[in-house]
């Protein structure tokens, strides 16, 4: 915990927050491409879910599809954060392109798991976010049907499974911790031979922001949550603050902020999610310290030191 400055706001600031070892990883391959290369370097989905990420790097010359029909013939594509279905890196092979995984390797675990549990003949329950770009990517790991997705606790007495004694799960990565676990509660009861995971698929930096989140709503009128509105984690953050009893904002950047509101505050918390560069949030303490007398502590619940390496053909 360390003390900044001292005023008549409160500042919590929740830690750790902003960006991830998957998402620098992610960023700094597509960042290394244009240095090198040049652009344009497409980028298939937004690298991650950030539009002042995407913005910035669409400026210096990525181009973002949702396909890779939209990709020329011979050109490099880099694959986002949240990873891709079997068939996109078959498709891209196919057309000879360039490919740059910026998949994070943490994503890439939950595809490897569902292609070990369907091949052992397991249904495989995927808890997660219908339409997300990570689940879209698991669910190509087989047949339809053989991976069936669910979002809540209430939608596991509608499973249909082949055989009840052959059934696994496995989350999406960016799921709140504590609606998670009720969830996989709901399968063992009803699949009592239930398979997971080795370790959880919600990842360290989902797991430590929700905490830190936890740490201090408690004591704050109103959370700060600094993320796009298609940022899963960043969203997760706002429930957890909302159930801690907390009323919470997602806001894209300090533009969102509503001064009215502020100005009766005497003390707010601030986080942003794992795909939110930590400038946004830095730009925030500064508005608010031009608005008002604060007092910044931050509340540290992790120390991250997790560091993933670049694709092997980006690191020689
Ligand atoms: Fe990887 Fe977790 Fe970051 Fe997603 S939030 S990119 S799974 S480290």
């Amino acid at each position: 915990m360390s003390q900044v400055s001292s005023g008549r706001m409160q500042v919590l600031l929740a830690s750790p927050r902003s960006f991830c070892a998957g998402v620098e990883r992610a960023v700094n391959i597509v960042e290394h491409l244009l240095a090198e290369r040049g652009g344009p370097i497409y980028v298939r989905r937004q690298i991650v879910h950030n539009t002042h990420v995407v913005a910035d790097l669409q400026d210096r010359g990525a181009v973002f599809v949702d396909e890779l029909d939209a990709v020329p013939d011979g050109a490099t594509v880099v694959l986002s954060a949240h990873g891709a279905a079997p068939a996109v890196r078959a498709e891209a092979v196919r057309r000879g392109l360039n490919v740059v995984d910026g998949t994070c390797p943490l994503v890439a675990k939950v595809h490897s798991e569902a292609a070990r549990f369907v091949a052992r003949g397991d249904t495989v329950v995927l808890i997660g976010h219908s339409g997300h770009d990570e689940i879209e990517g698991v669910l190509g790991e087989a047949d339809p049907g053989r991976i069936v997705l669910i979002e809540s606790a209430a939608d596991v007495a509608e499973l249909h499974v082949a055989d009840p004694g052959r059934v696994s799960y496995l989350t999406q990565t960016t799921l709140a911790v504590d609606e998670t676990a009720a969830v996989i509660e709901a399968l063992r009861a009803r699949f009592p031979a239930l398979q997971g995971p080795r370790s959880d698929d919600i990842c360290y930096a989902t797991t430590n922001r929700q905490r830190a989140v936890t740490a201090i709503a408690a004591e704050c009128e109103l959370m700060l949550v600094v993320g796009s509105r298609n940022s899963s984690n960043s969203l997760r953050l706002v429930e957890v603050a909302k159930r801690c009893g907390t009323p919470a904002w997602l806001i894209e950047d300090v533009g969102d902020l509503v001064p009215e509101t502020l100005a009766e505050l005497d003390v707010i918390g601030l986080t942003a999610g794992a795909s939110a560069p930590p400038h946004l949030v830095d730009d925030v303490l500064a508005e608010l310290g031009r608005r008002r007398d604060v007092t910044v502590t931050q509340y540290e619940v992790a120390r991250e030191t997790v560091r993933f390496a670049p694709p092997a053909d980006l690191a020689r």
